[in-house]
């Protein structure tokens, strides 16, 4: 079938949740894909960030498929051999002591949220249904019922509601509004250590610190959605690494699924995790043996390959090169390891005519929040196809 016919089939059968770019894909590999008529394509959106370790990498697709000829699904009534070794080397590598696997990122935040209100009943001795969590301005953390009803985009909420109460939203990267939104049926803080969504927006150095600090002095959990930010993406295998400091609750999903399924974990220490008991909260598909598989996989090409020194070093130089494009459109260029943001200024109008122009070069790039271009490649990208990316930037947005 033609690209225009599979788009007619879209149009005519699917919900119009996304405004996708016009482009119909068909392979892909690496940092490249390729569209039904064979077109090139460099992929600098990584699907949000769940592609870190490129399109089909090797070792996750041969894990992948040796699972798929031995086991697939068990659910959590029994017990799989992959289960047990993955949540180890899970624990292990975030420096936590116990999982809890789920399937999405969206359910992960809703397994943290239910982990710190139980925990808050049952260990702070806060009153009966009377739990808060501090959540952000411009948060994202997915699209549950329970999760937009604490976002502050009309939006994402409009006419989905009514919304589930105990949620109080602060602005982001404001430690003062954090000390004062503390109240003794807080039990804790949600928030991501760079805001991806909205706009790739980076906090002060030592936010995150100051943060936990006063989480700390407040008994309250702090708890980070590092979905979006973790498994090497911001040139650290966790963001929050930049503070030096370790998260209450670590939220984590995306690029832990290889860019194959959906995986995500909420991890915590033995304590919070145990007051979860049999029957509390669950997931069919959550641990089940060929994500195990896939995820043990997706970790170990992040740490075998260095991923998060990679996104440092490339993102330092992409950030650099691209500040030195004189563009009268740029308003402003920040990010981390290569999670970047190119803020267009408001005259130049909406950054979505940009990103079909960068289409039409042979580069993937999706516009966050109208006037940002988000550029956030596979993390095994190389410096030579970064400057392939650059030269086609440039003559976008120079001309
Ligand atoms: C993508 C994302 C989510 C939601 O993940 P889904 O798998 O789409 O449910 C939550 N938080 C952050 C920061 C994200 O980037």
């Amino acid at each position: 079938m033609t690209a225009e016919e599979l788009l007619l089939l879209v149009e005519k059968y699917s919900a119009k949740n996304y405004l996708p770019l016009p482009v119909v894909l068909a392979r892909g590999k690496g940092v490249w894909v390729y569209d039904v008529e064979g077109n090139r394509y460099m992929d600098m959106l990584s699907s949000y960030s769940a592609l870190n370790q490129g399109h089909r990498h090797p070792k996750i697709i041969r894990n992948l498929k040796k699972q798929l000829d031995r086991l697939t699904l068990t659910s959590r009534a029994f017990h799989n051999d992959q289960f047990g070794p993955f949540c180890q080397y899970l624990c292990g590598l975030a420096g936590q002591e116990q999982v809890l696997l789920m399937n999405t990122g969206a359910e992960a935040v809703e397994t943290a949220i239910k982990a710190a209100r139980k925990w808050g009943y049952q260990k702070k001795g806060v009153e009966k249904d009377k739990a808060e969590i501090i959540v952000c301005e411009n948060n994202f953390h997915g699209r549950t019922t329970t999760i937009v009803g604490f976002s502050s985009e009309p939006q994402y909420r409009e006419d989905f509601g009514p919304f589930s109460t105990g949620f109080r939203i602060i602005p982001y990267d404001n430690i003062e509004a954090l000390q004062q939104a503390i109240f003794p049926n807080t039990v804790g803080f949600l928030v991501e250590p760079i805001q991806g969504e909205a706009g790739v927006i980076v906090p002060k150095p030592g936010f995150l610190a100051q943060a936990q600090e006063i989480c700390q002095a407040n008994k309250v959990l702090l708890m980070l959605d590092e979905i979006q930010t973790g498994l090497g993406r911001t040139g650290k295998m966790f963001c929050y690494e930049y503070d030096n400091i370790k998260p209450d609750i670590l939220i984590i999903g995306k690029a832990l699924g290889g860019g194959c399924i959906p995986v995500s974990g909420m991890l915590a220490s033995t304590e919070i995790m145990s007051v979860f008991r049999p029957g509390d909260h669950g997931s069919t598909f959550g641990g089940n043996p060929l994500a195990c598989a896939i995820g043990k996989a997706a970790l170990e090409v992040i740490v075998e390959e260095q991923l998060p020194r990679r996104a440092f070093e490339n993102g330092v130089y992409f950030i650099e090169k691209l500040r030195q494009i004189k563009s009268r459109h740029f308003k402003e260029i920040r990010g981390r390891g290569l999670l970047i943001g190119v803020e267009l200024k408001e005259s130049s109008g909406p950054a979505r005519p940009f990103c079909e122009r960068l289409m039409k070069k042979g580069i993937l790039a999706k516009e966050t929040h109208q006037q940002v271009v988000r550029f956030a490649p596979p993390l095994v990208v190389s410096k030579e196809e970064l400057d392939w990316a650059l030269e086609r930037i440039e003559s976008v947005f120079v001309e």
